[in-house]
């Protein structure tokens, strides 16, 4: 009776892998590896290399391994990309998940958990936003996820598959054990840009914005610990499995920091000045957006392991500086003898 958990190669995923594997549960990855790496997934994990659209594929997984649960993270997940190729999005994001969905119904899947995103609720009117808060997207990635979960919700009260929608705020971080992180290239997420600029992968770290309405002017985002997002979904799993109805929760700290504070967290972490210039808002920030996760902490028995901006930003260079190392070792072995 294994997990399968789709996008299990990519960064948010993989954790997820080591976190089931960690706890005893068999696992199986579905992941077509077009952001993933087949070196991120747990060496005794099966990889499976299709997609999640590819019906004949996902029936014949669910029916192998015994399939009872599904984590759901495979997606597009580059806002301005989703802006450019919406159909593009619709489809990996949308049409594909339908189309699991519609397997894991039909498989007799009990319980489904789908990756979703605080981007459902667009630019919310307050800075701490609760899962009541109107969901408006402002991108069709936002939309994409958001019409999942509504696909969700319907085949759900339909026939009885129970879900947890899971809402991401800021993800950060990476394994304490150095076993995975965030190897995508060319990463926009604050973190990661700033953790690769203070290793002098990047001459510079451009602040998008400083006169927005907070203490420092720059925008404010909650910036969960991938590692406590993993635990989190472990969690919802062992929820829906005992029984529980289905949910939707925010998953965040709660609590934010501006980017000046992130930068600032980072420089201190590596002990390096690094350049940073102030740049133009970027299109469609939201000032500030917090998790309100008084219902996560009510649903969920998880208590975070790593709320603090100084570890989770310890943790995403750790990682960046093993990329670095391993960028070495490959350059080397690649030269001609
Ligand atoms: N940001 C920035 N410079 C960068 C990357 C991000 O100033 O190189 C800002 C961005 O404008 C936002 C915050 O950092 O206010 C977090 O952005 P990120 O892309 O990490 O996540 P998002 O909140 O957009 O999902």
């Amino acid at each position: 009776m294994a997990v399968l958990i789709t996008g299990g190669a990519g960064y948010i995923g993989s954790h997820m892998v080591l976190e089931l594997v960690d706890a005893g549960e068999q696992v199986v990855v579905l992941d077509n590896l077009s952001t993933g790496f087949a070196r991120a997934v747990a060496e005794e994990v099966p990889l499976i290399v299709g997609e999640t659209g590819d019906q004949a594929l996902v029936n014949r997984i669910i029916r192998e391994y015994g399939i009872k649960a599904v984590i759901h993270f495979a997606a597009s997940i580059v806002v301005p990309d989703s802006v450019a190729n919406p159909l593009g999005y619709y489809r990996n994001n949308t049409s594909n998940s339908r189309a699991l969905i519609e397997c894991a119904v039909n498989g007799g899947v009990r319980d489904f958990i789908f990756s979703s995103t605080a981007a459902v609720y667009g630019n919310p009117g307050e800075v701490l936003v609760n899962e009541e808060a109107p969901t408006l997207p402002i991108s069709p990635y936002g939309w994409s996820k958001l019409m999942t979960e509504i696909m969700l919700r319907d085949a759900g009260s339909a026939h009885g598959m129970r879900y947890a929608v899971l809402r991401y705020f800021n993800v950060a971080g990476a394994d304490p054990a150095g076993r995975t992180g965030q190897s995508t290239a060319g990463a926009t997420h604050l973190i990661k840009v700033a953790v690769e600029t203070a290793l002098g992968l990047r001459p510079k770290l451009e602040v998008f914005g400083t006169d927005y309405p907070t203490a420092d002017g720059t925008c404010i985002r909650d910036y969960i610990h991938v590692g406590d997002l993993a635990s989190a979904h472990c969690e919802a799993l062992r929820q829906l499995r005992a029984g529980a109805r289905s949910f939707t929760l925010n998953c965040g700290y709660g609590h934010g920091f501006s980017v000046r504070q992130v930068i600032e967290a980072v420089k201190r972490a590596a002990g390096v000045d690094f350049k940073v210039e102030t740049a133009p808002r970027r299109p469609g920030d939201a000032a500030a957006i917090v998790a309100d996760i008084s219902r996560l902490r009510e649903t969920l028995h998880w208590v975070p392991r790593y709320d603090d901006l100084a570890t989770i930003v310890s943790h995403a260079l750790a990682w960046e500086r093993q990329l670095m190392a391993r960028r070495v070792v490959a350059a080397r072995h690649a030269k001609p003898a």
